[in-house]
């Protein structure tokens, strides 16, 4: 048996290869952060080896009493790091992912063709709240159930509660999703749950990039008032890959959630759980409770502040104003640039963030800002100062593209804009990431 250098190198290199691309480069992608090395050492364990369809307890396989002792740890840790009483609230740590997670609550609450809304994707929501664009139903969401959008006030950037609370009386959803993969401001939860009430919906929040934010007690607790929790592991909460779903024990709407939920993750969508996941997730989720982490995630919304106000400074415009969480969208239509542009520019200089659309964008091809995240920055222990480096060099590679822009008149240039303007750099590559 040998290790991977030898038994094949050329995956090594591989390896070898992303490790120093992500070493060298300032990784901004809001979505993104470095795992801790404990983590790595759960996932990359003998963990994966274990076939253990059910739950701890009630499993279809032998041989699983140490994974039922994990997988009960990793539950306790879950229900523990957001401070939830294990008699009110339950929680599935199986889901390989966001989106599964996701669309196993669908499953588990929802009859095809029910009606649901979430944030509209150009708006700064998920592919999975049910993306469709006039021509296509494009996520699996859309496809099996219908959609109906809700959208931020473009004058502020603010989501707009008003306009989802007459969206919703009209259209009745039976689910209202919150949650977002691109906005910088929390959520107003007791306004969502009087929406939700009023029609009759549950409301589920997917806090997939603010779960850091939220076990630290850095932003508002949608616990307190949502039915449904889902999140990812390996965003702000600095987890493996993977995805959790909390729910409350009693029912909702006539809803046991906690057997629906549990019978759509398994056997409704998916068969044996990934072990060394729910081992990374265990890890991660006990050093959620330390003091450390509070101070991480501290640390991260102070970086993503000084950031938005040196960006300010130097000019740029940033939608709803500014940031209350770990990413700033800025909107460059006012300096006469797209987000395609400026993300490929900064990517030739080791600078990593994604062009994402922006409200009142009329394209999609070529989105008209950028969104720029602080946590994994802060995990390379970047304070305020270096983030206000990090805007000047971002502010400089914005200069740079316009000038490039600017002296198109050489066709190589010329050529060159038309490489990164190609379709493969529309929106859609960020949407499928
Ligand atoms: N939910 C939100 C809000 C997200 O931003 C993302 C991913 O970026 C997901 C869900 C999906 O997660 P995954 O890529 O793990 O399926």
């Amino acid at each position: 048996d040998y290790g991977l250098r030898e038994a094949d190198p050329d995956v090594r290199a591989i390896i070898d290869k992303e490790k120093q691309r992500q070493f060298r480069s300032l990784e901004l992608i809001a979505s993104e952060n470095f795992t801790s090395r404990a983590v790595m050492e759960a996932v990359g364990s003998c963990l994966t080896n274990k076939y253990s369809e059910g739950l701890p307890g009630k499993r279809y396989y032998g041989g699983n009493e140490y994974i039922d002792e994990l997988e009960t740890l990793c539950q306790e840790r879950a229900l523990s790091a957001f401070s939830l009483d294990g008699k009110k609230w339950g929680v599935n740590v199986q889901p390989l992912s966001g989106s599964p997670a996701n669309f196993a609550v669908y499953t588990a609450i929802l009859n095809p063709h029910d009606r649901i809304m979430g944030l509209d994707l150009p708006h700064g929501g998920h592919l999975s709240h049910g993306f469709m664009t006039p021509k296509r139903r494009v996520s699996g969401t859309s496809i099996y159930f219908e959609s109906m959008p809700y959208r931020l006030d473009e004058s502020t950037g603010i989501l707009d509660y008003e306009m989802l609370e007459k969206t919703a009386n009209l259209f009745r959803p039976k689910l209202i999703i919150a949650g977002a993969s691109a906005y910088p401001r929390d959520f107003d939860y007791p306004r969502l749950r009087k929406i939700a009430d009023a029609v009759g919906a549950f409301l589920m929040m997917d806090m997939a990039h603010i779960s850091g934010l939220v076990a630290a007690s850095v932003l508002a607790n949608p616990f307190e008032y949502c039915d449904i929790v889902t999140t990812t592991s390996h965003k702000s909460l600095r987890g493996p890959r993977g995805g959790m779903i909390f729910f409350k024990k009693d029912p909702v709407l006539g809803v046991d959630l906690e057997s629906s939920i549990n019978n759509a993750v398994f056997p409704g969508l998916q068969g044996g759980p990934h072990n060394h996941t729910i081992g990374g997730l265990a890890v991660c989720l006990k050093h959620a409770k330390s003091p450390e982490f509070k101070a991480y995630q501290n640390q991260v919304v102070s970086n993503c502040r000084a950031l938005a106000s040196r960006l300010t400074e130097l000019g740029h415009t940033l939608v709803s104003g500014g940031s209350d969480n770990h990413l700033v969208l800025v909107d460059l239509r006012p300096m006469g640039i797209d987000g395609a542009r400026v993300e490929k520019i900064l990517d030739m200089a080791s600078i990593t963030l994604n062009k994402n659309s922006v409200p009142g964008d009329k394209s999609a091809l070529v989105p008209g800002g950028i969104r720029i995240g602080s946590p994994a920055m802060t995990t390379r222990a970047f304070t305020e100062k270096e983030f206000v480096a990090v805007a000047d060099f971002i502010h400089e590679g914005v200069q740079i593209t316009l000038e490039a822009k600017k002296s198109v008149a050489s066709s190589k240039l010329q050529d060159f804009m038309n490489v990164v303007t190609a379709p493969d750099f529309n929106l859609m590559d960020k949407v499928l990431d």
